[in-house]
């Protein structure tokens, strides 16, 4: 059993876009909490989650899990785990990773992170007074900002092709294989739509910083393809897509992980509406199995197509 004080604490969180994770940490260590990322995510990585998740489970639970795997061999002792408390599965990502690592051999102290406890959590890890902490919440939301602003820009020039999809697919470019810069290098715009200021916003700010009124309407449109609640992105990819091609987007690329519970969900609509407007659009899933090499062959026809349109 480990006995760790503020001082011996080595936490880490798994990777979810580069820079989003390095703001991160800043913001942590300023809080007092002696982070260290792990390494970043390869193909070793992926294969430390394939061999101990099972086969058919969502595929951000492999990365995170070989992200926690190798954080833990270089002397993480701390595991700070993401939570959305939202409808899918990754509200149980941490109670999974903590079963597998425990029963691999590991210790190590584990804490879910979300909006409903990050006070009490990082009081804990690093002793800030939860008014510094929500001062700096604050200031990570604008760093954040600022990243998320080129992702989600339209080209007046370029043609510009729309991301929905799965929040961790779309945000971390070690998993979606880099695809916004393919996109560039083919001579479109990608307007990643799904980006982590966006999710901040649309859920934890959504109270305090009202949605603009063409946000609600659309929102108000994507409410009528469902019954409740679904989870993950479902809801906002639809209110997105609604928006996209009502602004005439070149095309739109539905990014998601295998066997992911609300975007495939949300196929029939995202097919529906694309086919409506007449926009193109191409479905990329993600997992273990995906070939760089497939993706970038889709790719390329795919914006070939675009231009050919304009
Ligand atoms: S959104 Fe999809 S891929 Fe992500 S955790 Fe939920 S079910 Fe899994």
């Amino acid at each position: 059993m480990l006995m760790l004080t503020r001082q011996s604490r080595n936490v880490t969180i798994p990777w979810m876009g580069r820079a989003y994770m390095e703001l991160l940490a800043k913001s942590l260590v300023d809080l007092g909490v002696n982070i260290q990322l792990p390494p970043r995510t390869t193909e070793k990585t992926v294969q430390l989650g394939v061999r101990n998740t099972a086969e058919m489970v969502c595929f951000p639970l492999k990365p995170t899990l070989g992200n926690f795997i190798e954080a833990l061999d270089n002397g993480a002792n701390t595991l700070l785990m993401y939570d959305s408390q939202g409808q899918c599965r990754l509200r149980q990502y941490w109670k999974i990773q903590e079963f597998t690592l425990r029963s691999l051999g590991y210790d190590f102290e584990m804490y879910n992170i979300n909006f409903g406890n990050f006070l009490p959590v990082l009081q804990k890890l690093g002793g800030a007074s939860y008014a510094r902490i929500v001062r700096e919440l604050f200031r990570y939301y604008a760093r954040v900002k600022k990243v998320d602003e080129k992702k989600e820009r339209w080209s007046r020039r370029k043609p510009n092709i729309g991301i929905i999809g799965e929040i961790f697919t779309c945000c971390d470019e070690r998993i979606n294989y880099g695809i916004e810069n393919k996109i560039y290098k083919l001579g479109a715009k990608p307007v990643n739509t799904v980006t982590l200021s966006s999710f901040i916003r649309e859920s934890f700010f959504r109270k305090i910083h009202w949605p603009t009124r063409d946000r609600k309407r659309y929102d108000k449109e994507a409410e009528k393809y469902f019954n409740g609640d679904l989870g993950g992105h479902g809801r906002e990819n639809i209110s997105h897509l609604l928006e996209l091609v009502n602004n005439n987007i070149g095309g739109v690329i539905h990014l998601l992980p295998m066997s992911c519970m609300p975007e495939t969900s949300i196929e029939p609509f995202v097919m529906a509406i694309c086919r409506e407007s007449n926009t193109p659009l191409l479905r990329i899933s993600i997992d273990e199995n995906t070939a760089e090499a497939n993706l970038e062959t889709r790719l390329e026809t795919f914006v070939e197509l675009i231009k050919m349109r304009r």
